[in-house]
Order: structure tokens, then C-alpha cells, then sequence
């Protein structure tokens, strides 16, 4: 066979597992501008998203307020289940009841809390204008808001807040649009915009501090209702039935199975279940990386699939079990799987870079699941702290020996519970600012790379491929070494995104 313009994927994958850094693409004609090409893709059956990118469902990752800010972004945020199913639901109804621009669960004081307890809300937030309600909770009668200029000079920190608290109100109406909740902020010139219902109750909040991020989302994720997607994690153990029955409650719109080996009894047991309980809810079953694995959960009902095992950063299950797939392959030979019943698979783990979710998606997956990219981020759960002078958030394997400590229970623990065998590892990521600024960037990139391989969106990335107009090449370690930097003393990695670039 003539290789000299690179192989087709069935050639690249026939022999030996790959994985992303294995492969590169070959360029095609470009024949769009970067404008034009769309990252639209297939989330699940019937189900589409514009940006190609999935938050992990890991204590370190995804949270409401990674999953409202994913969804707004145009992806979508699966929540974790390292928690009590009613935190999980809670985060949840969070993310749906999300309006842009309006805080729905406010810090809200009352009367006779004292100047002390807003100290400390500045303490842990970092914010002191709090609306004051009669019984001190959102939907109570709003009496006032306390502010930093009420309190700054007062050197009695018990005096209860009635006595300092600003009555004189600037309100908005229950219902008003984000553009004139904007407007009466900047033109009332303070701080905080209480929004009221007839009765003077509070609903929820404006904040002046937001007016930056008080943007349009043009590409975000919603439901028929207007209200952003979700998704949320389960096991399969039995328990978690009545977990996704709350998750149901809660309004979620995706539901991913959360296990490293997805071909089992149980989760083609609870598959058929959920399947014919909740047909409106999507069910991305996993992780699979055999043909045989994606077409037993298809059977059982699954709407798209999980594909990795053992290739997360974070992961030692290849290691301890020594049981898995190189990602390239995985996601290769089970998306191929999948689309012959016309399905979509996720690429889950193992992405270090913007050139690996292009070759992900290059090789068949319609999205990708991220964990270490978004587990430094401002969204992401957890605070910042500094290690060796570097500003870092943990991040940690849901099979960690921490994160099974943290949920304390029967989870993650072998049959015979005193041996626990972890398939993670626990460790830090450094500080990248808000995916507000670095999911573009990366989708910048992912752009770049459809424009260079001559195709305009997703859709023509996966029928190039399938027709074996892409065209791939395999690397050797020293051409891998090529084409990253080198032969430098030193150098600034402007590919490796942290906050000070922003
Ligand atoms: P799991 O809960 O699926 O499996 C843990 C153990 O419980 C396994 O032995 C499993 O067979 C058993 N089990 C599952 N359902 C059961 C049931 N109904 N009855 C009896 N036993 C049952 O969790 P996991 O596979 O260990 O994964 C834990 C976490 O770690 C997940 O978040 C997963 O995503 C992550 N992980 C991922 C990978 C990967 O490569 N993608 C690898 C390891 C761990
Ligand atoms: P990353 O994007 O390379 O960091 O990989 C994230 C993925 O690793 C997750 O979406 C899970 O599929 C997987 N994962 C999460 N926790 C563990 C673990 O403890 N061991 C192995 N894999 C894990």
C-alpha cells in the first residue's frame, strides 16, 4: 500500500493500541475561514450540543458552578456523586434554576444577625452587600441591605443589623430581562440589585460585580424550557436507583454511569431499569473501550457511551489491574461500534492538550470528557493554595484512596473491605483562571485544527474520517520529540494555559 500520503484510520488502528501522542493528522485543503467551522456535535441520541466538551463527574471537577458555567459555554457539567444524593440533587436543581446574570441563592441575613456575621460572609465569600429579609432566607420580605460602607467605621461588631442597614432600596420587578437589570444597576450606581416579587419578597439577586460576566452565552446548552442542560454521575450499586429517581426530581437531563468497567451485570441490570423508568432522561453508559462491551450497553438501552479505561491522568488502574486500552484505540474502535447503531461516544480521560481533543474527535468521538484541564480552574470545586511557590488546586482520582476516605463508604472498596486497592492517585494542578476565558481558547484551537485538515465542522471531521479522506500518520518517539518544542536553553509554554495569560 502506497503510504506516502499518510493511512486511513482503520490502517493507523489495525495493529498495535495508540493513543493520542501516537498519531497526528495529516493537513488537508483548507477551504473555509475559522469562522465558519462549527463545533456542533452529539452529546447523546437526539441530543446536541455547540462545544464538543464534557466536565468530569470528580469531586475535584464538576459542581454546579462548573457545570452552569460549562453549560453556558455551550457544553455540559456532569455532576459527582462523591456526596449525599441530597447535595447531589441540590446541585442539580442549582444549575436548572440558573439564570444568567441573576444569583438565585443569594447570602441573605436577618434583622437581628449582627454586624460580626457579616465579617465573617466577607471572611468566606469575599463579598458584604447582603440583602436583609424579615425570617433571614431568599423568598422572605426584604427590610434592607447592609453594605461595606454601613459597617466599615462601626466599632461595635455586635450591634444587630436593623440598626445599620440601608432601608431605602433600589429594587427591580421579579421577571425583568438581564439587559434591564444591567441598566438599573449601572444607572443606580449600587452595588447590589435586590429583585422583588409584588409582595416585596425576595427572589434573587444582581450583583454590580457580575456586569462583566453579565454577557450573552450565544452557544449555551438548554433544555425546551430555556433552562441550562445537566448532567449527574451514579454507581451501580443498587442504592443509587433511588438516587436517580432524585436526580429525576431535580430535573437532571443526562445521567453518565460512573465506573471504570462498564460491562457488568449490574449496569446492564440498572441500564434496562432506568431505561424504562425515566425515558426522557439521557443514559450515557461506560467506560467501554471493546466492541463487545458498547454493543452489550447498547442493547441494554444506553443513549451514548463512556470510552477509557485506564488512560486518566490521575489513573493507575493499567498499573494495579493491569486491565484497560490505549485511549486512541478505545475511542477508535468504539466509536465505530456506535455509530453503526447510531450512537455517540464520549472520549473520556487521558487529554493533555487542545491538539488531543482535535485527534479525539478525529478519530470518532462526538465529545470529550475532561478532568485535570478544567480541575484548576475557578469554577472547578476546592480553593487555591500555593505549592513550591506555584498557585495549585487539588485535584484527585474518584478511586483515590482520599476520595474513597471522603465518601466513607462501601463504594470504592473491594468486596473484602479491609484491602483497598486505590486506582488513583490524589495530587494538584496549577491555577488557569475561569473557563469563562480558557474553554474558548481551547475551542480556538480545535477550530485551527478542522480548518487545517480541510473540513468545516464535526459532521464532515467523522464522515472525512469514515471515508478515509483524513488521513493519518504514525509517530515514532523522535518525531513525537520533533514536534514539541526543543533544542531550546529555555523557554515560556504558551501551550500549557495558566492564569497569567489571560
Ligand atoms: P464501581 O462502583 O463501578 O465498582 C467498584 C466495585 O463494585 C467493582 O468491583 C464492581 O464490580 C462492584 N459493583 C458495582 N456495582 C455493583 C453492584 N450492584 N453489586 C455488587 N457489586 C457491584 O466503581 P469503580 O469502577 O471502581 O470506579 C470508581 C471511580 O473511579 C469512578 O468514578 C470511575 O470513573 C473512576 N475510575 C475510572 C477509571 C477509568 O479508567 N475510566 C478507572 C478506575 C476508576
Ligand atoms: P483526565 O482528564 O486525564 O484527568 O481523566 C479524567 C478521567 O479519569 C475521568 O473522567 C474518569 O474517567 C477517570 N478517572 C477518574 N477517577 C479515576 C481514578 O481514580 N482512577 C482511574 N481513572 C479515574
Amino acid at each position: 500500500m502506497d503510504k506516502s500520503n499518510g493511512v486511513d484510520a482503520p490502517t493507523l488502528f489495525g495493529e498495535i493500541g495508540l493513543t493520542y501522542d501516537d498519531y497526528v493528522l495529516l493537513p488537508g485543503y483548507v477551504n473555509c475561514g475559522l469562522g465558519d467551522v462549527s463545533l456542533e456535535t452529539e452529546l447523546a441520541r437526539d441530543l446536541r450540543i455547540k462545544t464538543p466538551l464534557v466536565s468530569s463527574p470528580m469531586d475535584t471537577v464538576t459542581e454546579s458552578k462548573m457545570a452552569i458555567n460549562m453549560a453556558l459555554l455551550g457544553g455540559i457539567g456532569i455532576i459527582h456523586c462523591n456526596n449525599s444524593v441530597e447535595e447531589q440533587a441540590e446541585e442539580v436543581r442549582r444549575t436548572k434554576r440558573f439564570e444568567n446574570g441573576f444569583i438565585m441563592d443569594p447570602v441573605v441575613l436577618s434583622p437581628k444577625d449582627r454586624i460580626a456575621d457579616v465579617d465573617r460572609i466577607k471572611d468566606e465569600h469575599g463579598f458584604s452587600g447582603i440583602p436583609i429579609t424579615e425570617n433571614g432566607r431568599v423568598g422572605g420580605r426584604l427590610v434592607g441591605i447592609v453594605s461595606q460602607r454601613d459597617i466599615d467605621f462601626e466599632p461595635d461588631r455586635s450591634r444587630p443589623l436593623h440598626e445599620v442597614m440601608t432601608t431605602e432600596l433600589v429594587t427591580a420587578p421579579f421577571g425583568i430581562t438581564l439587559e434591564e437589570g444591567n441598566r438599573i444597576l449601572k444607572e443606580s450606581k449600587k452595588g447590589k440589585l435586590p429583585i422583588v416579587d409584588e409582595d416585596y419578597n425576595l427572589v434573587c439577586l444582581m450583583s454590580r460585580s457580575d456586569l462583566r460576566k453579565n454577557q450573552d452565552f450565544p452557544l449555551a446548552s438548554k433544555d425546551a424550557g430555556k433552562q441550562l442542560l445537566v448532567g449527574a454521575a451514579i454507581s451501580t450499586h443498587s442504592e443509587d436507583r433511588d438516587r436517580l429517581a432524585a436526580l429525576a426530581e431535580a430535573g437532571v437531563d443526562v445521567v453518565v454511569f460512573d465506573s471504570a468497567q462498564g460491562h457488568s451485570v449490574y449496569q446492564i441490570e440498572m441500564l434496562k431499569w432506568a431505561r424504562g423508568r425515566f425515558p426522557d432522561i439521557r443514559l450515557v453508559a461506560g467506560n467501554v473501550v471493546t466492541e463487545q462491551q458498547c454493543v452489550a450497553l447498547i442493547e441494554a438501552g444506553a443513549d451514548a457511551l463512556r470510552i477509557g479505561m485506564g488512560s486518566g491522568s490521575i489513573c493507575i488502574t493499567q498499573e494495579t489491574v493491569a486491565v484497560g486500552r490505549s485511549q486512541g484505540s478505545a475511542v477508535y474502535h468504539c466509536a465505530r461500534t456506535a455509530r453503526e447503531h447510531g450512537l455517540p461516544v464520549i472520549a473520556d480521560g487521558g487529554v493533555t492538550s487542545i491538539g488531543n481533543i482535535a485527534k479525539a474527535l478525529a478519530v470518532g468521538a462526538s465529545t470529550v470528557m475532561l478532568g485535570s484541564l478544567l480541575a484548576g480552574t475557578d469554577e472547578a470545586p476546592g480553593e487555591y493554595f500555593y505549592e513550591g511557590g506555584v498557585r495549585v488546586k487539588r485535584y484527585r482520582g474518584m478511586g483515590s484512596q482520599e476520595a474513597m476516605e471522603a465518601r466513607g463508604g462501601h463504594r470504592y472498596l473491594e468486596q473484602e473491605e479491609s484491602i483497598h486497592l486505590a486506582q488513583g492517585v490524589s495530587g494538584t494542578v496549577v491555577d488557569k483562571g475561569s473557563i469563562i476565558d480558557y474553554v474558548p481558547y481551547l475551542m480556538q484551537g480545535v477550530r485551527h485544527a478542522l480548518q487545517d485538515v480541510g473540513v468545516a465542522s464535526v459532521t464532515e471531521l467523522h464522515e472525512a474520517m469514515r471515508e478515509g479522506r483524513l488521513r493519518f500518520e504514525r509517530r515514532t518517539p523522535s518525531a513525537r520529540a520533533e514536534g514539541g518544542v526543543h533544542s531550546l536553553h529555555s523557554f515560556q509554554e504558551p501551550h500549557r494555559w495558566s492564569r497569567s495569560q489571560r
